[in-house]
């Protein structure tokens, strides 16, 4: 069985400028066995229902403004993965869940930006998953454990996100600064600890009980694609948190493992 992974993606400007960030996303590639497939469910592809992609040469995707023109020059040449978004629908359709699937749906940057350290050579197919932001983290677990068998397939199911979110509270002075403020921290702790308790209930209940959920999620699609991972690794499933580190005072950039 493969592992799950979820990573924190950080701004664009991490596909060229990557410091610890792409050599560690790269140590999380190289730990594991080389999949023979690639599911990534991205915080930037958001949609009422699952959408999934099924195209056999996916876009690069340059969903962002306002960056140096050679990032809107980078290309992620990787294969679609038509077949794999056939089973990963008909694993979500046979739990009862309606999916769709997208035939010229390319790869946004949630997907390519941590892609293009993990595996540079681009060979490994991909398919996409959507995220239901008006939904929750029981459904997008819920997804995930749908999603399983792909995982003793030797399908990576890849997980993009952020561990917080607040693009308002982000200070371009401090992008590589290991600091954040102190409800990034108190989120972080919460969140890391549930995790490691397997305490599905109050992962369930984030957006209640977790200190300054609200701030660090003033939407929630940056870490709903964290539960489709953790819901795809099994009941209880260890956690591992490879990388916990901070950027622009206001993101928690942690990458976990789930086995
Ligand atoms: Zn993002």
């Amino acid at each position: 069985m493969l592992p799950t992974l979820f990573i924190s993606h950080g701004s664009p400007m991490l596909a060229v400028e990557p410091g610890l960030y792409g050599a560690a996303w790269q140590a999380m590639a190289a730990a594991l066995p080389r999949p023979d497939a690639i599911l990534v469910v991205s915080a930037h592809w958001t949609t009422p229902a699952p959408v999934l992609s099924q195209t056999a040469t996916p876009a690069t995707i340059h969903d962002f403004g306002g960056f140096p023109p050679d990032l809107y020059r980078l290309r992620y040449p990787a294969p679609g993965a038509p077949a794999l978004a056939e089973q990963a629908a008909s694993l979500l359709r046979a739990s009862g869940i309606a999916v769709d699937l997208a035939p010229e749906r390319g790869l946004d940057h949630g997907a390519w930006v941590p892609l293009r350290h993990m595996y540079p050579d681009a060979g490994i197919p991909v398919a996409q998953l959507s995220v239901q932001p008006g939904r929750d983290a029981a459904w997008h677990m819920r997804l995930g454990a749908a999603l399983r068998p792909l995982c003793g397939q030797n399908v990576l199911v890849l997980a993009s996100g952020s561990l917080t979110h607040n693009l308002r509270d982000f200070d371009f002075d401090e992008f590589g600064a290991d600091r954040a403020e102190a409800y990034v921290r108190e989120f972080q702790a919460w969140m890391h600890d549930a995790l490691q308790r397997n305490d599905n209930a109050a992962l369930e209940g984030w957006q209640q009980d977790a200190p300054h959920a609200r701030r660090a999620h003033p939407t929630p699609e940056h870490l709903l694609p964290l539960f489709v991972a953790y819901g795809a690794a099994g009941e209880a499933p260890d956690v591992e948190r490879p990388l916990a580190r901070y950027s622009g005072g206001a993101l928690a950039m942690d990458c976990y493992v789930f086995s």
